[in-house]
């Protein structure tokens, strides 16, 4: 028998691909896990003048208003330094 295949459209995986992408992908996780670890959590100190304004900033969604001054959740705090550069009084450091 000669039948004819029509040839697939989509690209068929090559071998090893799928466990490939299997290591990419526990490597990556390994890798955000350990920067998360080795995060260092910022403060907030008196000189805070209540202007809010790295509340809004911060991706983490990490600070929000205190009694007297804004506060940093130090579990969600991601260290990237965002409030550090924003804040117009330098209230904001690493613990
Ligand atoms: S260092 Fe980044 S994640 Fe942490 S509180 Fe400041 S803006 Fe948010
Ligand atoms: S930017 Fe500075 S002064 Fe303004 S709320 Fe944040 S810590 Fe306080």
């Amino acid at each position: 028998m000669n039948a004819m295949r029509t040839p697939s459209p989509y690209p068929l995986p090559r071998r090893g691909e799928g466990e490939k992408k299997h290591v990419f992908n526990r490597a990556t996780e390994a890798s955000i896990k350990s920067r998360k670890e080795r995060a260092v959590p910022h403060q907030i100190s008196d000189e805070c003048v209540s202007c809010g304004q790295c509340e809004s900033e911060c991706p983490a969604e990490a600070i929000h208003e205190g009694e007297g001054k804004y506060v940093i959740n130090p579990e969600k705090c991601t260290d990237c330094g965002t409030c550090v550069e924003i804040c117009p009084v330098e209230a904001i450091s690493p613990i």
